[in-house]
């Protein structure tokens, strides 16, 4: 049988060698005679799950002692409530928030944000989303409740170079970062952020689950409205057990994370993803046949949108895909054509199959 290869922005692929130990420990954890989905969350065998979930996620991440790490329920789309209700009680009534408008993912945030405080969007591109405003040309809140980025904009392919990226704000204002389709798929300094937080189904594991590493300064602000479920502090305190997490997510997420340390941690995956990127956009920039159009210093690793010159052949193309085990291509349908998603457990076996049908395609 010719492998599947699964482009999905998400939920995405997984690593097979996760899947295959969650299937073979799907009816009896390690001897227990349960399956992590029907365990308490507070028995000794789940805590021992979640314990070395954390511990690995602090040891890929390199986080901090000072930092938190929650998991809690409500996607990305939940924290973008979330965020502002935790953090706007720090600030100056009436608070600002400060946003660069990178693409469609902090295009929500922005609008979600503005029921809760002022939103100020520091920064926006002139036309159509294919590149980071240059940090000189924010106009940054003095005082802001916080500045919120989105470092990896899964639909547009926009991505913040973390390497030369050094945040710099005002007085204490915390960066707040969306990294929900880049995060542990490269290196960066979790201490310039005051939060970070992730939907797992991009880059970690199933939907259901999302991750939120905070700061210990930030939590104890929540505005009263806050549903106490989502109140950080609240979350913090009971280690993300104040309600029941999502147990078999968390379960699957850390499979993921012992994978990664075997795969030699994020710095390996960085190389490896690199090397995919290169591959793939090389195939696209090589003629007119296929157009990426994306700055190239703001191109990202994970999400690669690409369109063909002749827009006709969408559909044929798709087929031709689908036909070849290169499943899950098109595009957002806000922006349209073509997005091949390339997160840690994409082999590059399958950027090679798409870039052997790309160029195939283009009768190259
Ligand atoms: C997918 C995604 C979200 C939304 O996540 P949900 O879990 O669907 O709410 C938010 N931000 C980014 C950057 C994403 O890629």
């Amino acid at each position: 049988m010719t492998p599947i290869y699964n482009f999905s922005a998400g939920p995405a692929v997984l690593p097979r060698e996760v899947l295959e130990q969650a299937a073979s420990e799907m009816l009896d954890w390690h001897g227990c005679g349960m399956s992590v989905m029907e365990m308490s969350h507070r028995g000794p065998e789940f805590i021992s799950i979640y314990q070395q979930a954390v511990a690995d996620l602090r040891e890929l991440l390199a986080i901090p002692a000072n930092y938190k790490i929650l998991f809690q329920q409500g996607g990305g789309l939940g924290e973008n409530a979330i965020v502002p209700m935790n953090l706007v009680g720090r600030s100056a009534q009436p608070a600002t928030i400060d946003f660069v408008h990178t693409g469609s993912w902090s295009g929500k945030s922005v609008a979600e944000a503005a029921r809760y405080a002022n939103v100020n969007v520091a920064a926006k591109p002139a036309g159509s989303f294919t590149s980071v405003p240059p940090q000189e040309t924010w106009q940054l809140t003095p005082g802001a409740a916080y500045l919120h980025l989105c470092t990896n904009e899964t639909i547009d392919g926009v991505e913040y170079n973390l390497d030369n990226f050094v945040p710099t704000v005002q007085g204490d204002t915390p960066i707040v970062a969306d990294m929900s389709s880049h995060i542990l798929s490269r290196v960066f300094d979790v201490s310039k952020y005051g939060v970070m937080f992730a939907g797992a189904q991009k880059n970690i594991g199933p939907a259901g689950l999302t991750l939120v590493i905070v700061r210990d300064d930030l939590l104890g602000h929540a505005l009263p409205i806050c549903p106490s479920a989502f109140n950080w502090k609240t979350v913090a305190d009971h280690d993300s057990m104040y309600n029941t997490p999502p147990t078999y997510a968390i379960y699957i997420a850390g499979l993921v994370f012992a994978h990664l340390k075997r795969q030699g941690g994020v710095a390996a995956m960085e190389q490896q993803n690199i090397a995919k990127a290169k591959l793939l956009y090389a195939a696209l920039d090589c003629d007119d046949f296929y157009a990426n159009r994306v700055a190239l210093d703001s191109r990202s690793r994970m999400n690669v949108p690409f369109y063909l010159g002749d827009e006709t052949r969408n559909e044929q193309f798709l087929a031709g895909a689908k036909a070849r085990g290169l499943l899950q291509l098109k595009g957002h349908k806000s922006v349209g054509g073509m997005r091949a998603s390339i997160y840690n457990a994409m082999p590059i076996q399958g950027v090679q199959a798409l870039v052997d049908y790309l160029n195939e395609f283009a009768g190259r």
